[in-house]
Formats: structure tokens, sequence, C-alpha cells
């Protein structure tokens, strides 16, 4: 074994690496069941992959384009928006990341709900900035009153996950607005909407709309959930002028690969394709719930492709019943255990798993 000599930055061992849903265990059927990443359960369409292995022979020796122009007015088409309103990145993962190192000097605060994403706190710590986690109501739901209460004058950035990974809530529109009222200009308030094709709440906000609406609100997208592409990384940021011009300067130069943009373009014209999938998965997600409810579990009303089982003690073992069954889901020991929303096959068995689980004991 060798010994580390170098020096490491200050701090970075307190840093927890970001703990990726695990891959399905075999269950006992000799099946596998991946429902721990909020990935989408369809194949990519045909048509996305027909295009990409058209451009892949010129896809891998070249590299790709940074202003990723095709792409960028396929947006700003798509969301009436300017070219200059967004900035891209690996998976809007790696745009949080941008935002963060844009807005922030070393020991400035940025606040997110808590729990909700798990890479907020890993990537603001890493930027050198302080993580402000307000929990959430016992409802699950983001406390927007405690949130704006806990806003100082270190406060640069504040991450609203709506609809929030991983309990599914959303805040209402009435909600953001007060929120939005308390909270200073200067400092950006973004919202993630990783899973906003999946929320059919009526009184849900559209935080296109708010960044219409207001100078310090910027909204994430991400191709990785509702469009299938998780494999490819990408995501994007609308935002301010200044604010987007600031993301596309901290960035990595050609993370995005030519194969996501050229998928990402595919994909936003195959929208329609798409929204019967998702129509799908929202119909699943709702027969899950009242399936999981029927058993007995506690499951709070979900707007996003997975669904989150508040079973506080007992989450370890359910996690435990459902690896037992080949089922990967993803475990907050202590809090709850976050369920994806598979094919219908697959969620037909979560219910199974936690049917098998109850007559165990
Ligand atoms: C999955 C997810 C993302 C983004 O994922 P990428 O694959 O990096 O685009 C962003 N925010 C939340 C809350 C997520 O759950």
């Amino acid at each position: 074994m060798s010994t580390t000599t170098q020096s490491f930055r200050p701090g970075l061992e307190q840093i927890a690496a970001y703990r990726a849903g695990k891959p399905a265990p075999v269950g006992p059927s000799g099946r596998s069941i991946k429902l721990s990443s909020n990935e989408n359960p369809y194949p990519p369409l045909p048509a996305v992959v027909a295009h990409l292995a058209e451009v892949l022979p010129h896809a891998i020796s070249r590299y790709p384009s940074i202003a990723a122009e095709e792409l960028t007015a396929a947006l700003a088409q798509r969301f009436d928006v300017a070219t200059e309103n967004l900035a891209l990145g690996a998976g809007s993962v790696e745009v949080a990341a941008q935002l963060i190192h844009a807005m922030t000097a070393p020991g400035d605060e940025v606040m997110f709900a808590w729990r909700s994403f798990e890479a907020y706190p890993i990537l603001v710590r890493v930027a050198g900035a302080v993580p402000v986690e307000v929990a959430l109501d016992a409802d699950s739901r983001h406390d927007l009153q405690a949130m704006a209460d806990a806003v100082t004058d270190r406060t640069r950035l504040i991450f609203v996950c709506n609809p929030n990974n991983p309990t599914g809530t959303v805040v209402s529109e009435a909600e953001l607005e007060a929120f939005m009222a308390r909270v200073p200009s200067n400092v950006l308030v973004v919202v993630d909407e990783a899973y906003v094709h999946f929320d059919r709440n009526s009184d849900s906000p559209s935080g296109i709309d708010f960044f219409r609406r207001y100078s310090n609100v910027a909204v994430l997208h991400t191709f990785s959930k509702a469009y299938g592409l998780a494999g490819l990384r990408v995501g994007y940021a609308i935002a301010p002028v200044p604010v987007a011009e600031a993301l596309r300067k901290v960035s990595v130069p050609f993370a995005v690969s030519r194969l996501a943009q050229d998928a990402a373009v595919a994909s936003l014209a195959a929208e329609g394709e798409l929204q019967l999938r998702i129509d799908e998965m929202v119909t699943e997600r709702d027969r899950l719930t009242a399936g999981l409810r029927a058993t007995g579990l506690p499951v709070v009303p979900s707007q996003a492709n997975f669904v989150w089982l508040p079973l506080g003690e007992a989450s370890a073992a359910m996690g435990a019943a459902f690896e037992a069954q080949g089922i990967s889901v993803r475990t907050f020991a202590g809090e709850g255990v976050r369920v994806s929303i598979g094919d219908p096959e697959e969620n037909d068995a979560v219910v199974a798993a936690v049917i098998a689980a109850a007559n165990r004991v």
C-alpha cells in the first residue's frame, strides 16, 4: 500500500461522495429490478436511437460544439426564451454546480430544503460554500416560510426542488409567490424542475413563468428523467442573462457531448411520443400509490416518477425486504424509502414484495 504524501484541500475529508442508486440484486425468481435512480423504464425512442446511429461516426473523434447552437436554438424556441437565457451542462447536476460556483464565495450560504436532492449539500461543500438545510414540514413538503426566515446576508442561492426529490411533494404557486415576496432580489432562487413533467397538480407553479416575472429566478431542467436520456448527461438552466453568462463562464469546456446534444434535439422533436410515455408513468405512479396503500403502507402523494414511503425506523427493514426480492430502491435509514416508478410488471413486483414481507412477520 502506498502512503499519500500530497496534501489535500482542507475540509475535503468531510465531504461525502455522492451515493448513486444501487444496481438491482438478483431476486428469488432470477429477476433484477432497478428502481433506485428515478430513471425512465422505457428504452430510448427508436427515432432518437436511429438519429444517434447516424451521427455516431462523426460524434466521437471531434470535440462537440461548446455553444451547442442547435440544441440552444431548439430550447429557446421551445420555451420562448432568448438563447442568451440558456446554459447547458452534463446533466442538470452539473448546471447546479455551475450555479453554486458562479454565485458563491467561500463561506457564502446556499439554502435548500432537507431532505431534498442529495447532490445539493455535496456540490455546495465542494464549492467551499456553506449548506443551509431547512427541514421539510410534517407533510414532507418545503416549508417556504421557514426558508424565508432562514435567509441571511450571506445567502446567495436557494434551491427549491419542485417536485421534491425524494418526497415527490410540490409547493403551490401561491406559496412560491409569497416566498418570492420575502426573498431579497440579490438572492437567486433556483427552481429545480427535474420532475416537472410528471406534475399533475393544478396549482403548481411554472418555474419558467416565475423566471419571466422575477429577475432573480432560474429554472433547472434535465433530459435524464422524463426524456429518458440519463446515460447521455444533458441538462440546462433557463436564467437571467447575466446569470446564464456566468454559468457558461464556469462550465467545464466540452462537458456536453455531441451525442447528448443530438439526442436532446431529437427528443425535443419527438415530444408528442414522449408525452404518451410520461402519461403512462403518471398512471402507473397513481396505480402503485393505490396498490401500496392497500397493503397498509403510508405513501406520500407524489407528483414525480417515484413514491416516498415515510416509514421512519421501519425504513431499513423495508429497504432490505425489497432487496431480498431483487428490487433496488433508495433507502434513507430512519426516514423513508423512495421507489422509482417502473413498468407495470415492475410496479406489480413492488407491491408483491411488500405483501411477501408482511406475510413473513
Ligand atoms: C435527477 C435530478 C437532477 C438531475 O439529474 P441530471 O441527470 O444531472 O440531469 C437534478 N435535480 C434533481 C432533484 C434530480 O433528482
